[in-house]
């Protein structure tokens, strides 16, 4: 697979506050080439940036073509204030701010807007995520104000009712997609959301010690067990590493494995519809 559809920049996989703060006065350019050297040296010719405020995935996609590569990015995730995201995105109160900033960053030269709608996975507690996610009627207006403004929409979403609602609404890729049942599924295979599932986060936690491994063992069964079990359904899905979250370092490949645990010796097909898709409309 020659692309990678969820990464950042901004983080190194290591520790995200040192990883920020090594950009907070500029991009770090030093750090920004050597990790265009890894995906370049594992092949990939195509990368999709879940964003960040400090202008390092606009940096990087400055950069990108000396290495072969096609670089996109939403410039900052956007999030509603005191959710999560907010460590790493431009924050808004209302729809109306909200507004500006999709107008803002089409004017800035971002490729798509990037939505963060739910929580995080709890990695110590099985089925729990760490927040709500946002009201539906909410979802559908940020989907609607940034496709008025002709971008394709990246929405970070775990848990089946906000990942529904998302599809449901015309969402262009989900990101992560935890805990998803039938219903989500199905919404997500008739409407053609490509499910970027970026197992790596937690796959690679697996012997770490860092949270319950039998939480952690239980996460990815169902993550993988939803993987297949949508791909079963002609759901479209792609690959995407979420690197620079912790244990997922950039150029890393574990994905593709993770994936192919899911999906057996059809892996490489069905990703290639789903990232061919992905490529297409960001
Ligand atoms: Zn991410």
């Amino acid at each position: 697979m020659n692309c990678d559809c969820h990464m950042h920049m901004v983080l190194d996989g290591i520790d995200w506050r040192a990883a920020i703060a090594r950009h907070s006065q500029k991009p770090n350019e030093a750090f920004i080439h050597k990790a265009l050297e890894e995906y370049r040296r594992n092949g990939i010719t195509y990368l999709r940036d879940g964003g960040d405020r400090w202008g390092v995935g606009a940096k990087a996609r400055e950069l990108a073509p000396q290495y072969g590569i096609t670089y996109r990015t939403p410039l900052a995730p956007l999030c509603q204030k005191g959710h999560y995201g907010g460590f790493i995105g431009e924050n808004y109160v209302n729809l109306k701010e909200y507004a500006r900033l999709v107008a803002d960053i089409r004017q800035r030269g971002g490729d798509f807007i990037k939505i963060m709608i739910s929580g995080l996975m709890d990695f110590d507690r099985f089925g729990v995520l760490t927040e709500e996610g946002l009201p539906e009627a909410q979802i559908k207006e940020l989907i609607h104000i940034a496709h008025e403004e002709g971008f394709s929409v990246m929405a970070h979403a775990n848990g089946a009712r906000t990942v529904e609602a998302a599809a449901r609404w015309g969402v262009d890729s989900v990101e992560h997609g935890a805990y998803l049942d039938e219903a989500a599924m199905q919404t997500m295979a008739q409407m053609g959301t490509v499910w970027v599932p970026t197992v790596s986060t937690i796959g690679n936690l697996l012997g770490k010690g860092r949270f319950r491994e039998e939480a952690v063992a239980a996460i990815l069964d169902s993550a993988l067990q939803n993987i297949s079990d949508f791909a079963a359904m002609g759901g479209l899905l792609a690959p995407g590493t979420d690197a620079g979250a912790w244990a997922v370092p950039h150029g890393s490949m574990t994905e593709f494995l993770w994936m192919e645990k899911a999906l057996g010796k059809d892996a490489e097909s069905i990703l290639s519809r789903g990232a061919k898709i992905i490529q297409k409309k960001f």
